[in-house]
């Protein structure tokens, strides 16, 4: 049964994987929604963003990291 600890694996890593965040590549803007039709694999996602109006499937991606202790 080593398929299924392989699985258990994956699983493993998704759950350590944390949520990230997206930005509007644009402005910035944290704010963008996902568009995703049912036929998300025939077509890419794309995203909006509502304060510049961009429309797209590029988009910043950034993973949460820990808060950097500012240290002078
Ligand atoms: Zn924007």
């Amino acid at each position: 049964m080593k398929k299924l600890e392989n699985i258990r694996e994956v699983f493993k890593t998704m759950e350590h994987r944390k949520p990230s965040s997206i930005f509007c590549p644009k402005c910035a803007n944290p704010d963008v929604k996902l568009i995703s039709s049912l036929d998300g694999w025939l077509t890419p996602k794309k995203y909006i963003c509502e304060k510049c109006g961009y429309y797209g499937p590029l988009i910043m991606e950034l993973e949460k990291t820990e808060e950097e202790k500012g240290s002078a």
